[in-house]
């Protein structure tokens, strides 16, 4: 039975399960290192010395991952959806 499914299917199968691992990651850790200072919170000068803090993170060295974001945003907007009506 199993063998006749189409690929679509199998396709869609892998899709569902590879969201299923992403969203479990990204509840699990939300968070992922900035790019510009690769965690570290501080841009460095090419002498090594000096630092200015990183302003894409505010100096956190960490960044929301995508799918939090969008995780976050659909509770924004369901909690706006259910909450916010006068
Ligand atoms: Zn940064």
């Amino acid at each position: 039975m199993l063998r006749q499914l189409p690929l679509a299917a199998w396709a869609t199968i892998a899709a569902l399960g590879y969201a299923a691992y992403y969203s479990l990651a990204c509840w699990i850790y939300p968070f992922t290192n900035c790019g510009k200072c690769k965690g570290d919170g501080k841009l460095r000068s090419p002498s090594g010395r000096n630092f200015r803090l990183c302003k894409r993170c505010k100096a956190t060295g960490r960044r929301l991952r995508v799918g939090r974001q969008v995780w976050n945003w659909i509770h924004h907007m369901h909690h706006d959806s259910t909450g916010g009506v006068q």
